[in-house]
């Protein structure tokens, strides 16, 4: 599903953020990444999306190198992404129901299926009954939650997620880690961003550690 060949991305103000990188995550695996601040965690998901580009190496998603995408093809990539963030960049002035119908608007979903589609995720992530509520009033574990229907509204095969328990305690965070299990468990490849090691190690997935930019370790946590 993705494989990094010998990658490395430095920034134009010289930041070096990935060192000649290489790894392989096959369809269906569920693996964190994690490294101090500045190692390079974010740098690998948005090449992945196609949001940087590598400076030197390969980059290749579902069979694709990237290389090979044209900026009219990049659309076409993020439709088969879902991403999710840590602050969840969810639109305040609009309704839980229309922040997750978005992506289904963007890429012109009919308006019969955009409510099935909304209903069905807002009830993966156990909100279906705050639709039309506004984000404000959600606690911050609803808000991500809300993030994260919206990235898996569209079916993506593949879901990014960039510390997406930052903001929240333990507890909480061990919720959304089960959340983003239960999108793996039907097959969604899941690559979450983290340096929250102590959550990681209870959860007994893949772990790519980074330093500097370069691969330290690569096992179960
Ligand atoms: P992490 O997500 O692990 O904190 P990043 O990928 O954000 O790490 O950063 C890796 C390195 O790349 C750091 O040295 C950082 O300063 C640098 N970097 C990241 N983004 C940029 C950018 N847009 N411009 C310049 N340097 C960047
Ligand atoms: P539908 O009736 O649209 O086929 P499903 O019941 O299969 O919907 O799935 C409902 C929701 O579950 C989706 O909107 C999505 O949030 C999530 N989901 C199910 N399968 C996948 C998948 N393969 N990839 C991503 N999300 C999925």
């Amino acid at each position: 599903m993705i494989r990094f060949e010998q990658v490395s991305k430095r920034y134009p103000n010289g930041h070096q953020g990935l060192d000649n990188l290489s790894f392989h995550i096959r369809t269906g695996e569920m693996v964190f990444i994690t490294g101090h601040s500045g190692a390079g965690k974010s740098t690998l998901l948005k090449l992945i999306m196609c949001m940087e580009r590598p400076s030197s190496g390969a980059v290749h998603v579902g069979g694709q190198n990237l290389r090979d995408l044209g900026s009219d093809d990049i659309p076409y990539l993020r439709r088969q992404i879902g991403v999710v963030f840590q602050n969840h960049q969810l639109l305040f002035d609009r309704t839980v129901f229309d922040n997750v119908a978005l992506p289904l608007i963007i890429n012109g979903t009919p308006a019969d299926e955009v409510g099935r589609r909304v209903r069905a995720a807002l009830d993966k992530v156990g909100l279906l009954s705050k639709e039309n509520s506004y984000p404000i009033a959600l606690s911050g574990g609803e808000q991500q939650r809300v993030g994260i229907a919206r990235a898996v509204v569209h079916k993506p095969a593949l879901l990014l997620a960039d510390e997406p328990t930052g903001n929240l305690d333990p507890e909480l965070s061990a919720e959304i880690m089960a959340l983003f299990e239960d999108f793996n468990r039907v097959g969604v490849t899941v690559i979450i961003a983290s340096h929250d090691l102590p959550l990681i190690a209870r959860l007994h997935h893949r772990t790519l550690t980074l330093d500097q930019g370069r691969l330290l370790a690569d096992g179960e946590s």
